[in-house]
């Protein structure tokens, strides 16, 4: 039996122990360095049908529909005006048993991990990978060290496995842009329920989704905003009341008393990918954020950490040669260059621009062809 290590019990790490967990041929185990698992209550996901169908291999349709949601478009909306510009209907990708769906985070983390036991061990905090001999070793910063055939390193977009493997080479980059999430209680009125609702304003968007069919609510923000050196590495920025305070005095004029209300308001910098990484080890797996990580403006963060999980397991548990990470990197240049895109054409700030991508944006939105490219390229697993 072969021994495999996944490093990081997120969305990746824990679907891809999913997958292998019945298996006769590996022994699994995940190593994550904090204590719980955090689940990130309150806050929210969505996931489109790519992932969806993935999921529904380890029985997520079975979850109650108490617990998800299954919006029916996306409504854009102008910030300035909120006026609804147009709206694109995202059940034309749903089947019957795969939809589009919205939950807390929380409940898919929840979802992943209870049949996981105790093959999750936490408080594992990776130190250093040897890949010399063998067997890879791997140590931990409480003095364990363990030996395995297969390592998956899924410990997200700050990868400290990725670092050590590349010698601090490979690192992140700020992307000039804050998220800013927090709970919302009601619905503002011009907005539809049933939808996911997409406001679009000068170097500002934010979104609004239910969470399930409770009223539960996700709010999250993406602003421009730049950084120095300094500000990006000291993490307790960004809970200071004053480091606060000065955010929100730069939210759009529009929405800043909206924004202000919400609670339990969180702040924190957007940090993306800049390159891929080749590990020339080919029992040395990068799966989900660690192995590229994206803008937030595509919503295919959590999708595509599931899909790299599926493939990367495919390829590991079949005899065809599947080049896994050919595959997975020409599928995320696609998803990077989307996502800069969006982040992009929703941030625009020029009027004249503005009433131009309006005009496109109603007609894209209708147009067949454009969304199988768009959004039906991404969506086919
Ligand atoms: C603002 C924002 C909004 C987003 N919204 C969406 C959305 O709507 N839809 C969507 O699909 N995606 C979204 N995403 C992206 C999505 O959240 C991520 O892509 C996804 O969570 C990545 O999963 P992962 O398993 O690769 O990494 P993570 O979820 O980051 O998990 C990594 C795990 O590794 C552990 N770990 C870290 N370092 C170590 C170490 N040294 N040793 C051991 N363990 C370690 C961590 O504690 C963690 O448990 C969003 C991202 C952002 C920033």
């Amino acid at each position: 039996m072969k021994k495999i290590a996944i490093i990081g019990a997120g969305i990746s790490g824990l679907y891809i122990a999913n997958l292998f967990k019945n298996s006769l041929n590996y022994e699994i185990t995940i190593y994550e360095k904090n204590d719980t698992i955090n689940s990130e209550d309150g806050y929210g996901i969505q996931l489109s049908v790519n992932s969806v169908k993935l999921l529904n291999k380890i029985g997520f349709n079975k979850l109650s529909d108490n617990e998800k949601f299954n919006p029916e478009k996306i409504d854009f909306f102008s910030m300035n005006s909120s006026n609804k510009i147009c709206d694109l209907d995202i059940t034309n990708f749903n089947t019957a048993d795969i939809k589009y769906t919205t939950l807390k985070r929380s409940t898919l983390i929840n979802f992943l991990k209870k049949d996981l036991g105790d093959i999750i061990k936490t408080g594992f905090k990776i130190s250093k990978i040897n890949d010399k001999e063998k067997q890879i070793k791997i140590s931990f910063e409480n003095n364990v060290t363990k030996e395995c055939d297969y390592l998956i390193i899924a410990d997200g977009v700050f990868s400290k496995s990725k670092n050590l493997i590349s010698n601090n080479k490979v690192k992140p980059k700020y992307n000039d842009t804050l998220a800013i999430r927090g709970k919302l209680t009601k619905f503002p009125e011009n907005v539809n329920k049933k939808n996911v609702a997409l406001f679009l304003g000068p170097n500002f968007h934010h979104v609004i989704y239910p969470l399930n069919s409770n009223g539960d609510l996700n709010f999250i923000a993406i602003m421009k905003h730049s950084l120095s050196l300094e500000e990006q590495g000291n993490y307790s920025l960004f809970s200071e009341n004053s480091f606060i305070k000065r955010i929100l005095e730069k939210v759009p004029q529009e929405i800043k008393e909206f924004v202000t209300g919400i609670k339990e308001l969180k702040i924190f910098p957007v940090f993306v990918s800049d390159e891929f990484l080749k590990i020339k080890n080919n029992n040395i797996h990068l799966i989900g954020d660690a192995f590229f990580a994206f803008p937030p403006s595509f919503a295919q963060g959590a999708s595509q950490s599931i899909e790299s999980a599926y493939e990367l397991f495919m390829s590991l548990n079949t005899d065809k040669e599947i080049n896994f990470f050919k595959k997975r990197a020409n599928k995320l240049k696609m998803i990077n260059f989307r996502s800069k895109f969006n982040l992009f054409a929703f941030h625009l700030s020029n009027p004249l621009i503005i009433f131009f991508r309006n005009i496109f944006l109603k007609r894209l939105v209708k147009n067949k062809k454009f969304l199988e490219y768009y959004l039906g390229r991404i969506y086919k697993t």
